[in-house]
């Protein structure tokens, strides 16, 4: 009977010695021996796989030509954004005619319907600007509530050459991003503690420097315009979608529309296209602001925190199952909620580089990319890493201001805590 457990063996393969930690995969670094035992991902749905996989070819694409010069000023994008507006001149053409159908056919039936149906098509697909969450699930916190993590945004944002955000969303997942919302185009941050939890102070201030600088490069308001454009192109295919049991009448017109309902659907198709290649884009561009608020190497860091997105869910799901086969009392809920967020932090801390190195290799493989717009993550760190000339970190945060940020997230990090212990497991 063995009773000892090996730490190490032969690798099956190329027959070196391996070193053996049952906390994680055993793998050859010298001939790549179960680098990725895991069954690949499976794509959500035929679609957004030919998407990853046209998102993974522009990827490459651009990692190998370079990409610098100004952002969002090359032809894939210029051509996305016109094709959008024009979309977007079409809604606004159906409500003028609208409203001059209306004003002129005062009195006459035809006059006021023909009227009213094209107000509401144009309704119907106005752009939307997004809005902050209000169901109190995730925490929503202000500049009053969070001045020093404010503070923090505040000094990134200058390096980048942008201004702050207005308001911070704080979430469970192992995720960051940035979008605007009402009219006056305020500024969220959404704030995943799956994620900022496990980062170091400077890898923190990279990964603002990444968000911010989307901002900074007109990746927002680029994107409300194409993802409203996309939006409205996808409710006219709708719209022009033949009746399942059509009549004599209506097979008629679902022949003559099958013109325009294609006519669209190729420019949803070509937009989509247009736009996953600017993404790609200016994902490589944030990067880089993120090196330069960071530094290079703490951006580089970042990536490979990037590749632990699926431990970091597996350990929040595992701790949610934990607490609730403990039972309902809830003493041992209240334990589990409290210390969460320490002991997520304390075993991602534990992995040891070899790990990271396997992760990284499985997803050169796999071409791991966090989802289609952005490019693999192997790619965006090699581009980082091969940098002629590292940038030096510009903002560097202080011991003290590090504990206070985490004090003025306390609140939110309880919170969010119930919600994982309450939800993750099922
Ligand atoms: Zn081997
Ligand atoms: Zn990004």
């Amino acid at each position: 009977m063995e009773t000892a457990r090996p730490q190490a063996k032969l690798c099956p393969d190329c027959g070196r010695d391996v070193p053996v930690d049952p906390r994680f995969v055993t793998w050859c670094a010298a001939c790549g021996w179960n680098v990725d035992p895991g069954a690949p991902q499976a794509p959500e749905g035929r679609l957004e796989a030919l998407r990853r996989q046209l998102a993974r070819r522009h990827g490459e694409q651009l990692y190998a030509e370079g990409v610098d010069g100004r952002p969002l000023k090359d032809a894939s994008s210029v051509l996305a954004r016109a094709l959008a507006l024009l979309v977007h001149a079409v809604t606004l053409g159906l409500a003028v005619a609208g409203v001059v159908i209306l004003v002129g056919g005062i009195g006459t039936f035809s006059g006021w319907a023909l009227g009213a149906v094209l107000l509401g098509i144009a309704f119907v697909l106005r752009p939307r600007l997004g809005s902050l969450p209000d169901s109190g699930e995730e925490p929503v916190l202000y500049r009053a509530d969070a001045p020093s993590l404010f503070g923090l945004i505040d000094e990134v944002a200058a390096v980048v050459g942008t201004r702050g955000v207005d308001a911070v969303v704080v979430g469970a997942e192992a995720n960051a991003a940035v979008s605007t919302y009402g009219i006056r185009r305020r500024r969220v941050l959404w704030l995943g503690l799956g994620l900022w939890t496990v980062l170091t102070p400077r890898q923190r201030v990279a990964l603002l420097g990444h968000e911010l600088g989307h901002y900074a490069n007109g990746d927002t308001r680029h994107g409300t315009i194409v993802h409203n454009a996309l939006r409205s192109l996808s409710l006219w295919v709708y719209f022009l979608s033949p009746e399942p049991h059509p009549t004599m009448a209506e097979r008629l017109a679902n022949y003559l529309m099958a013109v325009p309902r294609w006519a669209v659907y190729g420019v949803l198709v070509l937009l989509d296209q247009l736009t996953l290649r600017a993404t790609q884009r200016a994902e490589y561009l944030a990067d880089e602001a993120a090196a330069r608020a960071g530094s290079t190497e703490a951006a580089v860091e970042l990536m490979d925190r990037i590749l632990l997105t699926d431990s970091v869910a597996l350990e929040l799901r595992r701790e949610s199952v934990a607490a609730q086969t403990k039972g309902r009392a809830s003493a041992s809920r209240d334990e589990a909620e409290r210390g969460l967020w320490d002991r997520l932090a304390e075993r991602i801390g534990a992995i040891p580089e070899r790990e990271y190195e396997r992760l990284r290799r499985a997803a050169a493989l796999r071409g791991h990319a966090v989802d289609s717009t952005h490019p693999p993550t192997h790619l965006r760190r090699g581009r980082l890493a091969e940098a002629a000339a590292p940038h030096p970190a510009a903002v560097r945060p202080t011991e003290d201001s590090t504990a206070a940020i985490e004090a003025e997230l306390a609140g939110a990090r309880s919170r969010v805590a119930r919600r994982v212990i309450r939800d993750y497991a099922g």
